[in-house]
């Protein structure tokens, strides 16, 4: 087993997230954890455009406003109010969602549940912050009953989050989850295949990386092992692309 040298902090959040890390290199010579499984290919994955971006061009605020106003699918009926996205705006990282739940159709903000909270440590645990990153999610409106996406519902939402992804221009986005995962690269791939790989993601070409939503791995911890590993091959995916584009966090 390959492992990773950990500062005394990170190891605090490695602890609370339950992740056991064990230390035999200097961090700077080896960030990396249990890569054996791991190969990186650039696998292209060819992402129709579902839908038309909603207004080509549109600036932060009025992408907003679009996103408050929509009504393009039958989610709107019961949304307390839209979800449309969080963080740094020239964030060089992205991590794109499945859809909101019911604390973030109360909060209006991505990622602020249970799940949100487990997200925050392992974030934190890279040595990233929630406020450094952009947090958005493939649908900005609640499904009843935390449901799936249906493919309509993600098809008339799939424009106003390709607009988000041009204006962020981050240097790498991780999906969370299974369903983030599909939708975004249009596969119905199984996760597990689709892991340890840097997609493309259609025409742009920007580098996709994935891994298990903490929905998820709060119910199966034994995976969040795994989930630590994606998070150190998307650093280092991370750093190798922004030496080419410096001044990106
Ligand atoms: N799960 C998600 O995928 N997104 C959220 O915003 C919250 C939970």
């Amino acid at each position: 087993m390959l492992v990773t040298p950990v500062s005394s902090a990170r190891q605090r959040y490695l602890d609370a997230i339950g992740i056991d890390v064990y230390v035999t290199r200097s961090w700077n010579a080896a960030p990396a954890v249990i890569e054996g499984e791991f190969v990186q290919a650039e696998a292209s994955s060819k992402a129709p455009s579902c839908g038309p971006a909603p207004s080509p061009g549109a600036d932060w605020r009025e992408l907003e406003a679009m996103v408050a106003g929509c009504t393009r699918c039958g989610l709107h009926a019961a949304r307390t109010q839209t979800v449309f996205g969080t963080g740094s705006v020239s964030a060089g990282w992205l991590f794109i969602g499945e859809a909101p739940g019911a604390e973030e159709d109360r909060q209006g903000e991505p990622f602020v549940g249970r799940a949100g909270q487990l997200l925050n440590a392992m974030l934190k645990a890279a040595g990233l912050s929630r406020d450094a990153v952009y947090i958005a999610n493939i649908l900005k409106c609640r499904p009843p009953g935390n449901r799936d996406p249906r493919p309509e519902e993600a098809g008339a939402c799939r424009g106003y989050l390709e607009r988000q992804i041009e204006l962020v221009d981050p240097v790498v986005i991780v999906a969370v989850g299974r369903i983030a995962t599909q939708n975004l690269l249009q596969t119905s791939a199984p996760l597990a295949r689709l892991r340890g790989t840097v997609h493309s993601l259609g025409e742009s070409g920007r580098p996709v990386i994935v891994t298990y939503h903490p929905a998820y791995l709060l119910r199966t911890p034994a995976d969040k092992r795994k989930a630590w590993s994606d998070l150190l091959f998307a650093r280092r995916e991370f750093q190798r692309r922004s030496a080419v584009q410096p001044g990106r966090v």
